[in-house]
């Protein structure tokens, strides 16, 4: 195991032997939200994922690898099973937001919301306490890149209503999120932004939302693995 628990959130580890697997969310036959402008998540996933491995690349972590990089559709539960199978230490799987559709109105090219923006960060409390320290310094990254905490999923509404664990870092608890609830390396979902809020789609378009979002990732695994 290249990584040992030293404290509660102190982790030491070798960044070369120290694999992050970074999950592509969806695919290209279901692949997720549709953004106002009316392109698909998985291509902002895509995009993000990439930018994530050489951030993390540069930080020395550099066995570090995607999956779902081909597009080609599979299954939630496959997705850790290849991380475990490439001997993964850390799993971290790349989403971007939508809005429950209540919040919703049709915008000149999509559907789209100002209802929320803003990133989150999910971690399954049945994967350990592992996953919650590397949510945590993922979510500080993020807000130390200027990035926003997005609340909306813990409106107490259907659908939504997640236990905030640390709402200054926008960190939920989704015990049940099947990505995460089964695996034993440290796993988080990033939601980087809503990408059905024009604002927050504009700032992905013109890179500054990903350039930040892809380093405040891999400084997060940095700040974990001391
Ligand atoms: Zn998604």
């Amino acid at each position: 195991m290249p990584w040992a628990l030293i404290s509660a959130d102190v982790w030491a580890c070798s960044p070369e032997l120290f694999l992050v697997a970074i999950d592509v969310g969806h695919h290209r036959s279901a692949p997720g939200a549709t953004s106002a402008s009316n392109i698909s998540e998985y291509n902002y996933n895509l995009a993000l994922a990439r930018k994530t491995l050489v951030a993390l690349q540069s930080r020395g972590f550099s066995s570090s690898f995607l999956i779902g990089e081909s597009g080609a559709a599979i299954s939630l539960s496959s997705r850790p099973a290849q991380a475990a199978k490439r001997s993964a230490s850390a799993f971290v799987s790349i989403h971007h937001d939508s809005v429950q559709p209540r919040y919703l109105r049709r915008g000149p090219r999509g559907w789209e919301t100002d209802y929320a923006s803003g990133f989150s960060v999910f971690v399954s409390r049945r994967s350990g306490q592992a996953s919650q320290a590397l949510g945590k310094a993922i979510g500080r990254e993020m807000v130390g890149y200027g990035l926003s905490p997005s609340l909306h999923h813990a409106e107490p509404i259907t659908g939504e209503n997640r236990p905030l664990l640390d709402r200054s870092i926008g960190l939920y608890a989704y015990d049940e999120l099947a990505v995460l609830r089964n695996t034993r390396i440290p796993a988080v979902l990033v939601e980087a932004a809503v990408i059905t809020n024009p604002s927050d789609e504009q700032q992905i378009i013109s890179r500054r939302l990903h350039d930040n979002a892809a380093s405040a990732i891999a400084a997060g695994v940095a700040a974990f693995c001391r």
